[in-house]
């Protein structure tokens, strides 16, 4: 039997082991940094049907309704004046058992947890090296070492499996923008709502049954290497104070008053897609690629990321690479034209943006081709 180590207790890595579990032929463990997984957190996150159909295949459909919310569209807005400029329709791309759905990342990362035996997740687990011997053999920084057949980084953006494979060219780069995150109690729109404006765009959306709504926004922000790397300065109130309110006095929306549990971070993306040279190491979800947040698909490539992986291992195609990256080109490109469009300023710009939304969020061929054709792989 092949054993398999999975770096990082993560939506793709969690993923892959619910798949595992069901697969006699391999055996597995996950080694997470962390010293527990926080299934508390409040925090939504959307997933398409292509990764709906994934979940479906481990029993996702059997979620309690009440903790899931299915919205039919997304509204575009101008965050100032409040003004719908149009929507699209995201139900014409659901099928009968999978919707788009929006969650707390806590509840899905509970669902992927519920099916795996606790002693395969080894927590406080630090990768600090890999040698390629018969096999690869792993040291962690608590002195453990043990041997695998293959190794599969699935420990997020930061990746510590990538930065011991790549060196610094291993590590993403900031995006010059940061993400403020918080929750609202009761919203006027049960679907999800897009608020566009000058260098910053944010989304509202229902994360369950209960009338709880997830706010994130992305704001343009250059700041310099020191501040990049000052992890105090994202966790200081007066700071995340000083983003809201920035944000706030560009919407008619009294964000101030209405989101709570405010938190701000910044955002890194991947320079390039890296391939590792021993054959037996696979990079998935953010590890492998981290993209723009602007087009909602980390988590649901995460998820389709370890099914192709697992479909690979399985029969022994090597096809995972080759895939992948032509998936992560298409959703690359989405995502920065997404988030170029989304932070547009300049006024004429931006009458002219709202007149393509307008033509483009009704015309059925660019949505099946900028949409339909990640959505329904
Ligand atoms: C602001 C924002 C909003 C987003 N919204 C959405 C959305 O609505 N929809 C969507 O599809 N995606 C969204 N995403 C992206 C999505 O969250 C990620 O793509 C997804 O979580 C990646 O999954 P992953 O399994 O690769 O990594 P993660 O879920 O980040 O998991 C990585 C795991 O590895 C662990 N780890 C880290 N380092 C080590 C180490 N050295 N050793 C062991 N373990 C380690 C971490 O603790 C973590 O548990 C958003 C991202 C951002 C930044």
């Amino acid at each position: 039997m092949k054993n398999i180590a999975i770096i990082g207790a993560g939506i793709s890595g969690l993923f892959l082991a619910n798949l595992l579990e069901k697969n006699t032929s391999f055996n597995y463990k996950i080694f997470e940094k962390k010293t527990s997984l926080d299934l508390s957190d409040g925090y939504g996150i959307q997933l398409s049907v292509n990764s709906i159909n994934l979940l479906n295949k481990i029993g996702f459909q059997k979620m309690n309704a009440s903790e899931i919310y299915f919205p039919k569209k997304v509204n575009f807005f101008d965050a100032k004046e409040l003004k719908k400029i149009c929507d699209i329709d995201l139900a014409q791309f659901n099928f009968e058992n999978s919707r788009y759905t929006t969650l707390k990342r806590s509840k899905l990362i509970e669902f992927l947890l519920s099916n795996i035996p606790e002693e395969k997740i080894i927590f406080n687990s630090d990768l600090i090296n890999i040698e390629e011997q018969e096999k690869l053999r792993l040291s962690f920084r608590d002195n453990n070492k043990e041997e695998f057949h293959y190794l599969v980084s699935a420990d997020g953006v930061y990746s510590r499996t990538k930065e011991i494979l790549f060196k610094k060219e291993g590590l993403p780069e900031y995006f010059n923008s940061i993400a403020l995150r918080g929750n609202i109690q009761n919203f006027e729109n049960n679907d999800i709502s897009l608020y566009l404006g000058p260098n910053f765009h944010f989304v509202i959306y229902p994360i369950n049954q209960n009338n709880e709504f997830n706010f994130i926004s992305i704001i343009r922000k250059e700041l310099i290497e020191a501040e990049i790397s000052n992890r105090n300065m994202f966790n200081d109130k007066t700071f995340t104070n000083n983003l809201i309110n920035q944000i706030s006095s560009k919407t008619n929306l009294n964000l101030t008053e209405i989101v709570k549990e405010v938190k701000c971070f910044p955002i890194f993306v991947s320079k390039k897609i890296q391939i590792p040279k021993f054959k037996n190491v696979f990079l998935t979800g953010d590890a492998f690629f981290s993209f723009p947040p602007s087009f909602a698909q980390g988590a649901s490539q995460s998820i389709e990321a370890a099914n192709e992986l697992f479909n690979d291992l399985n029969d022994n195609s090597s096809n995972y690479y080759k895939t992948r990256i032509l998936k992560t080109k298409q959703i690359n490109s989405r995502s920065s034209i997404n988030h170029f469009a989304f932070h547009l300023a300049n006024p004429v710009n931006v009458f002219f943006r709202n007149i393509f939304l307008k033509y483009f969020s009704k015309n059925k061929n660019f949505l099946e081709n900028y949409l339909g054709k990640i959505y329904k792989s």
